[in-house]
């Protein structure tokens, strides 16, 4: 090596050290002044098809994100299908999960479906709506403490937060969720 050399890599070697710490000095000092007050922190939300979990800005939620893994929506405007399998992934997130547990033989579960399937199109972005088959699922159902149906069950971060029993109307399903933050 000569000193040719030696000069050039020192001269990388401190390029590099003033581009690091201006980097991180404009950074630290220029954050607050460039972050808008719309922005915010990402919301975590699993997708319904695929378990997989999505960051989405909030104000993003209304422009029907799709999943990074599987390229479906993340929200929908309609209850979807919840399984045994796919449980513990879905009660996660940043967005509170409403579980419906119902099964066929139910008459009451029948003329509540309408009104679930209401309330999905009208939280579409601030809640998410699913419904458990309690005949499909009954390890689940048992763990959940279902003892009669149909069972509202309200999620937020991952664990349950409410629990009403019994079909009821449209307003009076609003104003419980609304009671309950949402
Ligand atoms: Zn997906």
């Amino acid at each position: 090596m000569n000193m040719g050399d030696l000069g050039v890599a020192h001269f990388f070697c401190t390029r590099l050290h003033t581009l690091i710490i201006h980097g991180l000095g404009s950074r630290l000092v220029a954050l607050p002044t460039f972050r808008s007050p719309f922005m915010s922190e990402p919301l975590l939300i699993p997708c319904p098809h695929c378990n997989g979990l999505n960051r989405i800005p909030a104000e993003r939620l209304g422009d029907h994100p799709k999943c990074g893994r599987c390229k479906a929506e993340v929200l929908l405007n309609k209850p979807f299908e919840l399984t045994q399998g796919d449980y513990a992934s879905q009660i996660k997130g940043d967005l509170p999960l409403l579980v419906d547990v119902w099964a066929d033989w139910c008459g009451p579960c029948k003329s509540f479906a309408p009104v679930f399937e209401q309330a999905a199109g009208q939280l579409a972005g601030k809640c998410r709506l699913a419904k458990l088959d309690s005949e499909a699922n009954q390890q689940l159902s048992a763990q959940l403490g279902i003892r009669s149906i149909p069972s509202l069950i309200l999620f937020k971060n991952g664990r349950e937060v409410a629990r009403q029993s019994g079909a009821f109307p449209l307003p009076q399903l609003m104003s419980w969720l609304r009671s309950q933050g949402i």
